[in-house]
């Protein structure tokens, strides 16, 4: 059987799907891999390393030939189009997003897993794509916010004076908010998070963080529907994460909710009161943003409303992207992993009673198998 990684085709991409490591693990699986000339270069792998570990290089993937077809970024349309009913992808495909890539895929009748389905279960984390990309983002905005920040982020107490350290503030306190934590400690900031999941307290205090509990309690059973109470949660929660923020040097906000738009937590008048020189760094950018007026892939000035400065607004765009050495690294073990579970003797046939193969499969047969997703489209 042939497995397939080509360059990635989407713009500013870096990351790749297979390093010289991983092709040595698809090999001994008894499966042939092709990997398009220049695939891994800017994950630095040159061709010359792939060939080494037993993969052929081509200039060109042949992509009706191989049965397997690994990628980084979600296929487009036209790509997952060009795919026919036999073949199996992996990799990343945003369902809720990249709908017409979705139905491309089913329409090809291509059995395609999507690492963000992977279950979140202990025998699935080797495959979990999503924390493995979620901590070099965590890593790499810290490392961006402290470039843009005009002061250090250490206590200093030198012969010419004291340095206070910076004051880090973290809003959503999942993968990538715990390693944000963990970086700004290293630099030694002093770190304060906030999560609206209580059970997270304690892993913001392993990493060094002071965890901050709001009092949410007391609008719990205002309202009557869902939506009219989810509103009143959120103004609620601005309001009391208001004086935090206004405190904070950094903040750096990381909330999520899975398929959905990310939660609004800062206002653009919250940002307005933070001291000049401030910088706010929103790794939810792509996705909505939590903070008001940010820009995915761009900075923007804040005037601040208590003096003439300003607060830097930075939207994170592909952060793991940034690192693509590592980041290619842990994710392409994702990829791996997930082949040699459904790799049996050289053949690749998944088994749909495994529930993490079941669970990570978006298309098969003509049918889109996530439920969500399947709704989406009609
Ligand atoms: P995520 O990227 O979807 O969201 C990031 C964080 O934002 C989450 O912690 C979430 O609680 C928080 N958030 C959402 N809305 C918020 C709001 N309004 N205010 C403040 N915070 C808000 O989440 P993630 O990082 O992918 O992981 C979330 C959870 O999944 C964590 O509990 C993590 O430990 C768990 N997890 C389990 C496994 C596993 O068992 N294999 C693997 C990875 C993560």
């Amino acid at each position: 059987m042939k497995v397939g990684i080509g360059r990635e085709r989407h713009e500013g991409e870096r990351r790749v799907a297979a390093t010289p490591e991983t092709v040595l693990q698809m090999t001994a699986l008894g499966v042939e891999v092709l990997i398009e000339s220049g695939a891994g270069v800017e994950a630095g792998h040159p061709d010359s390393a792939y060939t080494e570990a037993g993969a052929s290089v081509v200039t060109e993937l042949p992509l009706a030939e191989v049965d397997v077809y690994c990628h980084v970024r979600p296929l487009s349309p036209e790509r997952a189009a060009q795919l026919h009913p036999d073949q199996i992808t992996i990799g990343l495909a945003a369902p809720a997003a990249e709908l017409p890539t979705v139905a491309a895929l089913a329409q090809a009748g291509v059995t395609a897993f999507a690492l963000e389905l992977v279950p979140r279960i202990s025998r699935a984390q080797s495959m979990d794509a999503l924390t493995s990309q979620a901590l070099v983002a965590g890593y790499r905005v810290v490392l961006e916010a402290a470039i843009r920040f005009p002061r250090f982020f250490p206590l200093y107490m030198t012969a010419a004076g004291t340095i206070p350290p910076a004051r880090v503030l973290v809003l959503g306190a999942g993968v990538a908010g715990l390693q944000a934590i963990a970086t700004a400690k290293r630099l030694g900031a002093r770190v304060s998070a906030y999560d609206v999941r209580p059970a997270s307290a304690d892993e913001v205090t392993s990493m060094g963080g002071t965890f901050i509990a709001l009092d949410l309690d007391a609008i719990e059973g205002v309202g009557g529907y869902a939506r009219e109470l989810s509103e009143d949660r959120a103004v609620r929660q601005r309001d009391l994460l208001a004086p935090h923020v206004a405190a904070a040097d950094v903040l750096i906000t990381t909330a999520a909710i899975p398929g959905r738009p990310a939660p609004l937590l800062v206002t653009r008048e919250m940002v307005a009161g933070m001291r000049m020189g401030s910088v706010v760094i929103d790794l939810a950018a792509e996705s909505g943003g939590n903070v008001e007026g940010v820009v995915a892939g761009q900075d923007v000035f804040v005037r601040t409303s208590a003096d003439d400065g300003v607060v830097t607004l930075v939207g994170m765009k592909d952060p793991a992207s940034t690192m693509p050495a590592d980041a290619s690294r842990l994710y392409a073990k994702n990829v791996a992993n997930l082949l040699a579970l459904m790799t049996h003797d050289g053949q690749v046939s998944p088994d749909f009673t495994d529930e993490v193969i079941a669970g990570a499969c978006l298309t098969h047969a003509g049918e889109v198998r996530h439920a969500p997703t399947a709704a989406a489209l009609t």
